[in-house]
């Protein structure tokens, strides 16, 4: 970016935490190792709190695999999540389960 003063635009997203910027006092959060317990792969999420970090990888995760099947809440992923900046780290293990909410939506057909 040329501009030193504000790297970022408003309505921009964070290079690093991949978050929405509203203001040029942007922090990332947290920095978390999460990966689903049955995939050997890390990945890096960015979360205030390790269980929102469980579910950001969980949402990404879907994503991914076009599933969703937990957010259906037909099933169930089990994550651990590692806070690397307080080594030595031991894993949190977490159950993310999702839920569908019900969306309705209303169209004009006629005026009577
Ligand atoms: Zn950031």
């Amino acid at each position: 970016m040329s501009d030193q003063e504000q790297p970022y635009g408003l309505n921009d997203r964070c290079e690093t935490c991949g978050e929405w910027i509203y203001s040029k006092h942007h922090r990332c959060p947290p920095r978390w190792e999460v990966r689903a317990e049955d995939e050997t792969e890390w990945r890096v999420v960015w979360a205030q709190t390790a269980e929102e970090a469980a579910e950001k990888f969980t949402e990404e995760y879907e994503n991914n695999y076009a599933d969703y099947s937990i957010a259906g809440g037909r099933s169930r992923l089990n994550v651990l999540v590692l806070d690397s900046s307080k080594p030595p780290a031991t894993p949190i293990k977490f159950k993310v389960t999702g839920e569908t909410l019900p969306h309705y939506t209303a169209e004009v057909v006629e005026i009577t």
